[in-house]
């Protein structure tokens, strides 16, 4: 059967997905994929450790990233339903928001983005820098919110507030959840273990790390690693709440697909490990997590974002430093989870740590001879 980008198909979960896990039974093709997988060598990982790193930043261009494996499923559904609308919520560079426009339009659906800013920055155009641009261009409707507003009204009723007003002008609007991290979402990592299996087989990763932000990719890629077999440690490294918050998140996920505790014999806190890595806060950088960015870019010719990817790395990078025992022998597999186009943001922090590096030269073209 061929893979036609932008169609809905049939979906058959994996073989090793038991009956009771409530699957879904449509997709909308986005990603390119298989995403590639190759060996990495970024420096500060201690000799004994190999890493290798999955390329789901690769996912597409406009489209990429983690948040495309689940809008294939959140899509689908919102077809399903009729809707003619996708209304999603995030930072002002959110990468989900980003993502959830330019998958609209791929469905010939609207879109309408609640994009949370600074207080003054919110009151005025929010303009074209990093992920805005696209978001712009594929024309998605943008709604700003300060940070304090969304602080005291929450995201849930946020986007019920802007569902209702759509509703009321006789729009369809279907709600995607924060980060696309709800039960249905995370079957795009579920399905996702199926394609590591098909790439590397059981026993070859012992690990696999990533950043954690909603908690949808690491409920799947943990539960599908469990379920199928693949037998991965699995790291989450937090960027913007803590470890409880994480595990508890993800069992909610669970529960909604089915694997409660009684029936699954096992809680996240059996099937991942949750670590911290928020650092100064949520899509605040220190100094030395650009460093480790810039190292790792240098040295690879891979660009991590400083909101995610980057954060877990370094965090990541730490621990093998702290825990040398936890991590000798290993063979890591670090699952990139995107966010580029972020970093046009991160200029103005970029620019000394770039400077260290040398200045830009000029070319002295009086010297060649005519
Ligand atoms: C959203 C995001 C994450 C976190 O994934 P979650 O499923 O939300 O935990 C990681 N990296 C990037 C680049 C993201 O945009």
């Amino acid at each position: 059967m061929g893979h036609h980008l932008h169609t809905c198909q049939k979906y058959s979960p994996p073989a090793w997905a038991p009956a009771w896990l409530k699957a879904p039974e449509e997709r909308f093709l986005l990603a390119l994929q298989p995403t590639p997988i190759h060996a990495w060598h970024p420096p500060d990982v201690p000799e004994g450790v190999q890493v290798w790193i999955k390329r789901d930043d690769l996912s597409g261009m406009q489209l990429s990233g983690n948040k495309v494996r689940k809008l294939e499923f959140l899509v689908a559904d919102a077809l399903q339903r009729k809707a003619d609308t996708l209304v999603t919520i995030g930072g002002i560079q959110s990468n989900h928001c980003r993502a959830t426009a330019v998958a609209a339009r791929y469905a010939g659906l609207d879109c309408h983005l609640i994009l949370r800013n600074k207080r003054h920055a919110a009151e005025q155009d929010p303009g074209l820098v990093g992920n805005l641009l696209v978001d712009r261009m594929v024309g998605a409707h943008i709604h700003q919110v300060t940070k304090e507003e969304y602080g005291r009204v929450g995201g849930t009723k946020l986007s019920q507030h802007l569902c209702k007003l759509l509703l009321s002008q006789g729009k369809r609007p279907y709600n995607v959840p924060l980060g696309g991290s709800n039960a249905l979402g995370s079957w795009g990592y579920l399905q996702a273990v199926q394609e590591m299996l098909e790439q590397f087989g059981k026993g070859t990763i012992t690990d696999i790390v990533m950043a954690c932000g909603s908690g949808g990719t690491t409920a799947g890629i943990a539960l599908g690693n469990y379920l199928s077999g693949f037998g991965a440690r699995v790291h989450a490294y937090g960027v913007c709440d803590d470890e409880e918050y994480f595990y508890n998140f993800i069992d909610g996920i669970f529960a909604d697909l089915g694997a409660t505790p009684d029936v699954l014999g096992k809680t996240s806190r059996d099937l991942l490990f949750a670590h911290q890595a928020k650092g100064a806060g949520y899509a605040i950088s220190r100094p030395e997590e650009l460093e480790a960015i810039l190292a790792v870019s240098e040295a690879t010719g891979i660009i991590m974002d400083s909101v995610y990817s980057g954060k877990a790395f370094h965090a990541f990078q730490k621990d093998m430093q702290a825990n040398p025992d936890e991590w000798q022998g290993r063979r890591v597999l670090f699952l990139h989870t995107g966010g580029l186009l972020g970093m046009y943001n991160e200029a103005a922090e970029l620019e000394s740590l770039i400077e260290k590096q040398g200045r830009a030269h000029r070319l002295d073209v009086q010297a060649i001879p005519l």
